[in-house]
């Protein structure tokens, strides 16, 4: 399949060839005709599937086609960094032309985003509390918009935003068109659908499921191990940026300043940071400035960085959908990448959560120093189910990953034997405690540069 066969005018053709894209991604494929031809079009695909090129194509030929005035479409998506992806990408495509676009979100000045509001912009992309802000003082004419998308809906949802997103779709003209993008489909999703959508068109393409591209692991270690285990990863050889994710601001800080201090370029991510902070830990992180970037599940919602070899969940995510969500960071754009999770005793059940919504057993791994933990802390996986077992990295030779030859990993065991058998030598193993003081750990191996 090709991009000339979905209906897309020359120019656009040739900002996609610039891009760098040759063949449609599957929600491209599905989604692009049908957004052409002016359906309501709900999208329930992967994050790193090209979603955004998948709205942000169609609806600039269409706005290119009608005549020019005020807002035509509105992009409402959570969280500022993705506001600005969305907003790089419908720059990519439109260079050269007549449509002006413009960003809408909290943290920043409310001038430059009243004036593209009062119409000196085509296409707004806006999170919806600062949206919000600006209906309410009067100025914002909602009249001329014909297309509305609804982006990441599953976590427009989580984030409480589903009175915001209510009251901002009922400023719209009811008769436009509207797309939703969620990787979920939740009751939540669906009410929103309900009431926001008509006739819709339903593109499912393996919702729930992340991309098939990236290995994913169970690390099991006790809580005091964290560190140890996650420094231990990041020594390992890798080419890429890594991700790490805690559950709260005040352990992305504790994690970042101790990655810091053992020498690794380390950025930070959460919404303690001002936008600045934020956006220029996402650029360097994007650069390869910095190689770790350790952030929260709500920053982190969305962003693009296709260099991201490597998500390690330094803390369980609390839902399945936010593990999909987490890991969805890597093995973009049907690139490879290993999702890494450390678990203690007490994610025990949410391990199994993840594994029945995965509808596959995790492999386990322990780690060269690092004494798998007690026996009661990890089952091993559930049985096999009827699904099979998520695909080994692309490259062959492990469940995840290439480890270094003197590494001890057993990858060639299989999952369960790699849960259970070190328990026989942690029985006999001297204390975690004493063990981790032997070996001062080294400074994470710096990547070559990129
Ligand atoms: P998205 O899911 O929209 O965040 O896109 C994930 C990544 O895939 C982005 O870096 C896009 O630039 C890239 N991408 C989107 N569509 C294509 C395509 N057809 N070919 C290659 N890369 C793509």
């Amino acid at each position: 399949m090709s991009f000339t066969t979905l209906g897309l005018n020359p120019t656009l053709l040739t900002h996609i060839a610039r891009q760098g894209y040759t063949t449609p991604t599957p929600i491209q494929a599905a989604a692009i005709p049908p957004i052409l031809a002016g359906n309501d079009v709900i999208g329930l695909a992967q994050t790193g599937t090209g979603k955004t090129a998948a709205f942000v194509l169609p609806i600039l030929q269409r706005l290119q086609r009608g005549p020019a005035g005020g807002i035509r479409a509105l992009i409402v998506t959570p969280t500022r960094e993705l506001a600005e992806q969305i907003l790089g990408t419908v720059r990519a495509f439109a260079a050269g032309g007549r449509i002006r676009s413009a960003s809408v979100y909290g943290g920043v000045g409310f001038d430059a985003q009243e004036r593209a509001l009062r119409g000196g912009a085509d296409l707004i992309v806006a999170c919806p509390g600062r949206l919000l802000d600006h209906m309410s003082r009067g100025y914002v004419r909602c009249d001329t918009i014909t297309t509305l998308v609804l982006d990441e809906a599953d976590r427009l949802l989580d984030m409480g935003f589903a009175p915001a997103i209510r009251r901002i779709v009922a400023q719209l003209p009811a008769a436009r068109q509207t797309l939703l993008f969620s990787a979920t489909m939740g009751p939540d999703v669906a009410d929103l659908v309900q009431a926001a959508t008509r006739n819709p068109q339903t593109i499912r393409l393996s919702s729930d499921r992340p991309a098939e591209t990236i290995a994913h692991a169970i690390v099991p270690v006790a809580e005091e191990q964290k560190m140890m285990a996650l420094l231990e990863l990041l020594r390992r050889e890798r080419a890429g940026a890594v991700l790490v994710f805690t559950r709260t601001k005040h352990r992305a800080d504790r994690v970042a300043q101790r990655l810091e201090r053992e020498g690794a370029r380390v950025a930070r991510l959460h919404s303690n940071r001002s936008q600045r902070q934020r956006q220029l830990a996402l650029d360097g992180f994007r650069d390869g400035t910095f190689d770790v970037l350790v952030a929260t599940d709500i920053a982190a919602r969305g962003i693009d960085v296709s260099t991201v070899s490597q998500v390690i969940n330094f803390d369980m995510p609390d839902t399945s959908d936010a593990y999909i969500h987490r890991i969805g960071r890597t093995g973009r754009a049907e690139r490879s990448g290993d999702a890494l999770t450390l678990a203690t005793p007490a994610d025990r059940a949410m391990v199994r959560v993840i594994e029945r919504a995965l509808g596959a057993p995790l492999p386990r791994h322990s780690l060269p120093g690092l004494p798998l933990v007690d026996d009661a802390a990890m089952p091993p996986p559930p049985p096999a189910p009827a699904r099979p077992a998520l695909p080994r990295d692309h490259r062959g030779d492990a469940p995840y990953g290439r480890p270094p030859a003197h590494h001890a990993y057993r990858t060639n065991a299989p999952p369960h034997a790699a849960a259970v058998a070190p328990r026989t030598r942690d029985r006999t193993a001297p204390p975690v405690d004493a063990r981790h003081a032997a070996p001062p750990p080294t400074a994470p191996r710096r990547r070559s540069p990129r």
